[in-house]
This record gives C-alpha cells, sequence and structure tokens, in this order.
C-alpha cells in the first residue's frame, strides 16, 4: 500500500500516519521529522535547513525529493509506505511520480485531511511537546500536571515552528504551494476526502473504511 496524506499543516496527518503505519504495516515516512532530527543532530542537512523550518517556509525540492529518494531504498518500504509531509509542491510530485515509476510503482491513494484555517491555529498553538515523543495539547489532551510529562516528569516545550507567527506562514505555505496537489491528485482519481475536525479515532475509521479496510482485520 503506497499511501499520501495531504491536508494543512496541524490537521493530524503525523498522527494518522503512525496510526496506519501500525494497522497497514508499512513504514510512516516524514520528511518534517528527518529535518527535524538532521537539526538536532546538527548535521549539514540541518544547518542548510533549520532556518527554513523556523520561517514555515520549504526546504528546496531537490534536497528535499533526494533524501525521499534515500529512505524509499531501505529495505522497509518493498511492501509500500505512507508518506506524511511529502510531496508537498507541484514539482515534488512530479519527481515522486518518475520516481516511482522507474520502478513501475505507483501511489494507490492520497488521503486530504482536510481542516479550517481557524482550527489549526487553535490547535497548533495549544500543542505542547515532550523530548520523549510524548505530544500534548492544553485543551484536547492535558497533562496531569500543567507544563510536565505524564510519562517521563520532563518538563513541556512549544515546538519552534508552532509559534503563532510560523503556523501563520505555514499555513500561507499551504495554500500558495500544496493545495494545488489535490487537483493534481484529483486528476489521477486518487483523491480520498477525509474531514479532519474529528476526533482522532474518529477520523482514523474514517481512513480505514474508505481505503476499504475492516477496523479490526486490518
Ligand atoms: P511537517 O512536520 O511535515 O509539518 O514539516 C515541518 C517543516 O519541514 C515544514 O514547515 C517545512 O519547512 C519542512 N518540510 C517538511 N516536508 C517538506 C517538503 N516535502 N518539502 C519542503 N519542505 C518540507
Amino acid at each position: 500500500m503506497r499511501l499520501i496524506l495531504l491536508g494543512p499543516p496541524g490537521a493530524g496527518k503525523g498522527t494518522q500516519a503512525a496510526l496506519l503505519s501500525g494497522a497497514l504495516k508499512v513504514p510512516h515516512i516524514s520528511t518534517g521529522d528527518i529535518f527535524r532530527s538532521n537539526i538536532k543532530e546538527k548535521t549539514e542537512l540541518g544547518k542548510l535547513v533549520s532556518g527554513i523550518l523556523e520561517s514555515g517556509g520549504l526546504v528546496p525540492d531537490d534536497v528535499t525529493c533526494e533524501i525521499v529518494k534515500d529512505r524509499l531504498m531501505k529495505d522497509d518500504c518493498r511492501n509500500g509506505f505512507i508518506m506524511d509531509g511529502f510531496p508537498r509542491t507541484l514539482p515534488q510530485a512530479e519527481m515522486f511520480e518518475s520516481m516511482l515509476g522507474e520502478n513501475n510503482q505507483r501511489i494507490d491513494a492520497v488521503i486530504n485531511i482536510s481542516l479550517d484555517d481557524s482550527v489549526v491555529v487553535k490547535r497548533m498553538s495549544g500543542r505542547r511537546m515532550c523530548p520523549c515523543g510524548k505530544v500534548y495539547h492544553v485543551l484536547s489532551h492535558p497533562p496531569r500536571e500543567e507544563g510536565v510529562c505524564d510519562s517521563c516528569g520532563s518538563p513541556l516545550y512549544i515546538r519552534d515552528d508552532d509559534r503563532e507567527e510560523t503556523v501563520l506562514n505555514r499555513l500561507k505555505t499551504y495554500h500558495d504551494q500544496t493545495s494545488p496537489l489535490i487537483d493534481f491528485y484529483s486528476r489521477r482519481g486518487l483523491i480520498i476526502e477525509i474531514d479532519g475536525d474529528k476526533p482522532i479515532d474518529a477520523t482514523f475509521q474514517d481512513i480505514l473504511t474508505a481505503l476499504g479496510r475492516e477496523s479490526d482485520g486490518v
């Protein structure tokens, strides 16, 4: 199963991709996570992209596609993948299509998780992260003690690109550069529309149903 998750920042692509990866037994590939771990490890790539991520802009297409190409060569992608945050521009989508075509592969479906801008801003400004990987939200999923991780007790922090100014920039980038992909994949008959303004599990069930998978038998 080769899937792409589309949608504005904060629509829940990462959360749904992780759930789908478990259910469908294919890897979750997030270009954002790859960039963030390179920034953390202070690699050459990390140094190149850190300012771009902070501003809410996009990493150049050639750099991004090269990273995806390398990742897809790993053994675990044999039976498919869930792409989260890639492609994000029309040139990336075109390059991706030819990259897959070279191996006689193609995308099975593109899940477009939609969410209003006002909900995106509310969701993202309340997000709190823990260095251990747990994610909280001040309204929908607060920790037991404010600002402290339930699992490991570390202080929670706000991801740099969740700051309001960056969120507004990321939304603008999404509308300008990524939303044309809905049309690109609609023309190929691949788009599945999903309402992102529902609880996590309801959205997950909607996706499984749209993919023709039984929720308890995947
Ligand atoms: P995400 O975690 O998917 O929201 O990505 C975080 C940031 O990483 C984005 O705001 C971009 O700066 C960068 N990024 C992630 N994926 C891509 C991509 N496919 N093309 C360009 N930049 C990307």
